[in-house]
């Protein structure tokens, strides 16, 4: 049997109809930038993140620099970023010529509260949580972290869409929340997109303005802007996806919830549910200590997997300058060594989630 790691046909003749239809729409329509669609893309979708306002930009790492960028965080300042996350929100902070400050994250890879106090010095700004694999991070002790010392709190949502927090979604409880609508991701377009949300009317003018050349009225320029718009085809595709978007991810529940009842094997560390935390399974993400024969074993056996992530942040040749060494972030770097993230995509067969857990169960050392 083959398994692939993701296959995003089966999402799109899902709901096929419903995307056609949308972009009939907006073909026939003559207005492709900046309109109807994305107007009400911005007011559906921060109503269901639960914030006043949204601007939708050209994609997740564009609504992390632009967030930075509107709260003037820059040169010297220090923004607190997880260790281990995708290198994209590292981008962000340094783009703006600010300086990562990296932390540790705890066992269900969020930012460890414990280890976020003691980042905090004089010159930090903010701190720039990752809800990583779809959980949220410990969001009741980060936020009074963030209070007590005064900092700006950020979200990295792009894996967390529709992931909550005690009850809350992720990208409400900082200042401003960050969204890619990347295809992978649990809300994904057909193409590149993203979206801030906030409570913060000046922070949402400041956006609107620079992702449209820093221009509010055209042709007067007060920022030195970017174009950075998600464009009307992608805003009508994502319409029809959020409303769909509470049946998919419980779909993926169910699937995150046959593989942690059904893998039974003592070389493989299943992933952990934060109490109060609504996982939405971006990543279904496990441990094992030999990781490349686990996966060249299930290779064998017709299963893609992937590593998010196989080098973290602090050792990509792009921060050579920043003079870090292996063994500065050492569960960071266990976590690029021993993690894979296993099959786990809407319309996935309950006979292929079977096949993969059947494989993973009859894994040994001997076969690796
Ligand atoms: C995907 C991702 C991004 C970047 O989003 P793009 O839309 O690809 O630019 C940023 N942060 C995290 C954690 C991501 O997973």
């Amino acid at each position: 049997m083959n398994v692939p790691f993701s296959d995003l046909r089966m999402e799109y003749q899902k709901y096929q109809h419903e995307y056609e239809d949308a972009v009939m729409r907006v073909l026939k329509s003559g207005w492709y930038i900046l309109g109807k669609e994305v107007e009400a893309f911005e007011t559906e979708f921060s109503r269901y993140v639960g914030r006043k306002y949204c601007v939708g930009v050209n994609s997740g790492l564009d609504a992390l620099t632009l967030a930075i960028r509107a709260y003037g965080i820059g040169r010297g300042d220090e923004v607190i970023v997880p260790s281990n996350t995708y290198i994209a929100t590292v981008l962000a902070i340094t783009a703006n010529g600010a300086i990562p400050v990296f932390c540790e994250p705890d066992e269900m890879y969020g930012l460890d509260p414990i280890r976020l106090e003691k980042c905090v010095t004089s010159k930090t700004k903010a701190i720039m949580v990752v809800h990583l694999y779809g959980q949220a991070a410990d969001m009741e002790r980060i936020c009074s972290i963030s209070k007590m010392h005064d900092l700006i709190l950020l979200e990295d949502c792009a894996q967390s869409h529709g992931a909550t927090f005690q009850n809350h979604m992720t990208g409400s409880f900082g200042e401003i929340g960050c969204f890619s609508f990347y295809p992978t991701k649990n809300l994904g377009a057909f193409g590149d997109g993203g979206a801030i949300v906030t409570d913060n009317v000046d922070v949402f003018e400041k956006v609107r303005t620079l992702r449209n050349y820093g221009s509010k009225v055209k042709y007067y320029n007060k920022f030195e802007g970017i174009n950075s718009r998600l464009d009307e085809l992608q805003a009508a595709l994502l319409r029809v996806k959020l409303r769909h978007l509470p049946e998919l991810l419980a779909e993926r529940q169910v699937m995150a919830m046959y593989y942690l009842t059904k893998i039974k094997n003592s070389l493989i560390r299943l992933p952990k549910i934060r109490e109060g935390a609504k996982h939405t399974y971006h990543q279904f993400v496990i441990q094992t200590d030999n990781r490349d024969g686990l996966q060249i074993y299930l290779k064998k056996n017709g299963i893609q997997t992937a590593i998010h992530y196989p080098i973290p942040p602090h050792l990509a040749e792009c921060y050579k300058r920043l003079n870090y060494k292996t063994g500065d972030f050492p569960i960071a770097e266990m976590m690029s060594k021993d993690m894979l993230s296993l099959p786990m995509y809407n319309g996935i067969t309950k006979k292929q989630l079977a096949y993969v857990t059947d494989c993973i169960n009859r894994y040994t050392e001997e076969i690796a």
